[in-house]
């Protein structure tokens, strides 16, 4: 009997893959991609830009479309999906994690499959993780920083130099990158006491509320000497911005963002945030693709990724990587976005 079960295992391929009709190994030949998203809320990015652009490259790629999952901001339900995924038969797993450290479950589980798991704009903390496919998300933060290093002089008076931080949602890699390139501009001018850090905080889940309590808080605590807020999102900076309003304090306070959303943009237009980041997310989503493709049709991924390797927090493990470069946007070069066509016109000036 043992003989039968494993002559059967051995003509039926991957024995585990519970519904898959697909034999595919390590991703070879599969057309079957699912991708995992982490929140909606967060940032308009996700279902406006990530899920359209990812669809039309991976169909570009592999034939079909992708299976779609977002986990809205828990770590137990992107799980969920990425079992459902498994079951529907998809041979690669593109995962944006909404908790880099728990969806090191996702790799482990999608690995025993045979199945690659490419992290997508946000690191996974697994030595089982094939790809990641980001931006420089270091620089990201640099950029922030380097725009208040620039421009901190117009918005201090004498002592009043009191900067807050709200930074993004811990269990996402980003959200440490982007303060730590942050702080790498910063750091100095808190030192040499040009600058003075009062608040310096992660928002759970980049929750853009939370980010209104803070904001509220540390003008309370401060008895409103706030002069530069570091934020880390436009989703986040609108909040703050709110904040800002309801004191009267909008447009005096040097505020930052990321993401060039439309309301980011718009802010920056009236003069209430300063600036954001630009991140080509068409970029992403194709070198994405790119890997996929070359996953399943068995061809050589350095050519893609170049020998770029990103270093997991175990100082050991390095994944092969695609880090695409972010661009600074302030009133002067909102350009950018428009010949990029990554917002229209009409959207930038609907309601303005
Ligand atoms: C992304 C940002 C986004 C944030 C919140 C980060 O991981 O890189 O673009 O604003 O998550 O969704």
């Amino acid at each position: 009997a043992t003989l039968v079960l494993t002559l059967l295992l051995s003509a039926c391929g991957n024995s585990q893959s519970g519904g898959d009709t697909n034999t595919v190994s390590n991703g070879k030949n599969c057309d079957n991609v699912a991708v995992l998203l982490p929140e909606t809320a967060t940032s308009e990015r996700w279902e406006n830009k990530d899920k359209p652009l990812l669809t039309a490259a991976i169909k570009n790629a592999v034939g079909k479309d992708p299976q779609f999952y977002n986990a809205e901001g828990q770590a137990d339900k992107q799980q969920n999906q990425a079992d459902t995924a498994l079951t529907k038969g998809a041979c690669i797993l593109v995962v944006a994690p909404f908790d880099g450290q728990a969806a090191a479950a996702i790799v482990s589980k999608a690995k025993s499959r045979g199945v690659p798991v490419v992290a997508y704009d946000r690191l996974i903390q697994s030595p089982d993780l094939s790809y990641y496919v980001s931006f420089d998300n270091v620089k990201v933060g640099e950029i922030q920083g380097q725009y208040i290093t620039e421009h901190y002089k117009d918005y201090i008076k004498g002592d009043n130099k009191n900067v807050v931080m709200i930074n993004g949602g811990q269990t996402d890699n980003n959200a440490i990158l982007f303060r730590q390139g942050a702080l790498n501009k910063l750091q100095p001018l808190f030192d040499n006491n040009s600058l003075k850090k009062v608040y310096d905080q992660y928002t759970d889940a980049w929750d853009n509320d939370k980010a209104r309590t803070e904001m509220d808080g540390a003008l309370t605590a401060q008895g409103n000497n706030v002069q530069i807020a570091y934020v880390a999102n436009d989703g986040m900076a609108n909040s703050v911005i709110a904040s800002l309003k309801a004191k009267k304090l909008n447009g005096k306070v040097l505020v930052t963002g990321q993401d060039a959303t439309v309301a980011g943009l718009q802010n920056i237009l009236l003069g209430d945030q300063m600036m954001t980041v630009y991140k080509a997310i068409s970029k992403e989503a194709q070198a994405t693709a790119d890997i996929v493709k070359a996953i399943k049709e068995g061809t050589d991924t350095a050519s893609i990724t170049k020998g770029a390797t990103t270093k997991l927090s175990d100082g050991n493990t390095a994944i092969p990587s695609i880090l695409e470069e972010p661009v600074a946007i302030d009133k002067s070069n909102v350009s950018i976005v428009l010949n990029d066509n990554y917002v229209t016109k009409d959207d930038l000036c609907k309601g303005l």
